[in-house]
């Protein structure tokens, strides 16, 4: 099989907190803690957990806007975070981020055209009249005209932001495109209409994607793979099929149970989770999820599971799996 075009190994976070007068570190957050994963080309992976869960800043350090505290990121077998800033930003080319407000990721000061021709002007990319005619074409890439590249970010709806967020991530041709909750700001009809166009343009030009949610059932219809997030720690990697069908891990099968299903005669029971998400400064000791899962044994309060291949194939962290 052929190098994944992503892969990151044993990612970690870590945020020192500073207190007290003589401004010591008093604690650490493990925003994420020791998360490994690989993306193959053409191909997409949905990460999803709670808010607080480490998903968006595993999606920052894969493209470096965030050093991480220790692991690797390989992008085309290179280790990115080893590369100097001029060999950094030729890569950065190829990463590119959609994000989850378009609103506060678009400069309100420009023009729609000014917003998506930017990308092209730090990397060098054509000539200005080159640079407007690429301006013109994504924007009816993205369902919108050509004519509202002399508009301003606040004259738009949200969606057709996030269609310009989309314009300008793709105006440098990238491989990847590591999406951050795209579409959770939207109203669900336009949900799904930004969700079919970001497949329309996967298709098209075979591009990668990261896809990033809370809501499993955002990422169902789009990933090929889904990882699942709990505490700074990946629980549960499978294709998407398997993991809707036949969840594993106690936590992805909480999350799935709060998905609503529209058929009357799946009467598949709401799993309600005591407590809250445990602060990652503060992370239990053995398994992070023991002390909210419904089916926890002795072990679970003393050994960290580790992310193990269960039989038909996917990755479970559960002592259940050992
Ligand atoms: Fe639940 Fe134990 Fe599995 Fe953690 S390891 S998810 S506490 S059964």
């Amino acid at each position: 099989m052929s190098e994944p075009l992503l892969k990151v190994e044993g990612l970690k976070k870590y945020f020192p907190i500073k207190g007290g007068l003589l401004g010591k570190v008093s604690e650490t957050v493990r925003a994420v803690d020791g998360v490994s994963f690989s993306v193959n080309e053409g191909e997409t992976l949905g990460i999803v957990g709670e808010s607080g869960c480490g998903k968006s800043t595993t999606g920052r350090m894969a493209m470096r806007l965030i050093e991480p505290t220790a692991g690797k990121v390989f992008f085309e077998g290179k280790d990115i975070l080893n590369l100097s800033k001029s060999e950094m930003r030729r890569t950065r080319k190829d990463i590119q981020m959609i994000f989850q407000d378009p609103f506060a990721s678009l400069n309100p000061r420009q023009t729609v055209g000014r917003i998506i021709e930017e990308p092209m002007i730090v990397h060098h990319m054509g000539n200005s009249s080159e640079r407007r005619k690429r301006v013109d074409e994504l924007l009816e890439l993205v369902g919108l005209s050509a004519y509202y590249a002399k508009r301003y970010p606040h004259q738009f709806s949200g969606g057709q932001r996030q269609r310009i967020g989309i314009a300008r991530a793709l105006a440098v041709r990238p491989k990847l495109i590591i999406a951050d909750e795209p579409v959770s700001a939207l109203d669900v009809s336009v949900q799904s209409q930004v969700l079919n166009l970001l497949q329309d343009l996967q298709k098209r030009f075979n591009l990668t994607y990261i896809f990033i949610a809370h809501d499993l059932s955002v990422v169902r219809h789009i990933s090929n793979r889904v990882a699942v997030m709990y505490l700074g720690k990946i629980v549960e990697i499978s294709d998407s099929e398997r993991l809707y069908d036949h969840p594993e891990h106690p936590y992805t099968k909480a999350l799935l149970s709060a998905v609503p299903i529209p058929d009357p005669d799946n009467k598949t029971n709401r799993i309600i989770l005591k407590g809250d998400v445990p602060s990652p400064a503060h992370p239990p000791a053995g398994c992070p999820f023991h002390d909210r899962c419904p089916v926890a044994m002795d072990i679970c309060a003393k050994e960290v599971p580790v992310l193990k291949k269960t039989e038909d194939g996917r990755l479970v962290s559960c002592h259940l799996y050992d």
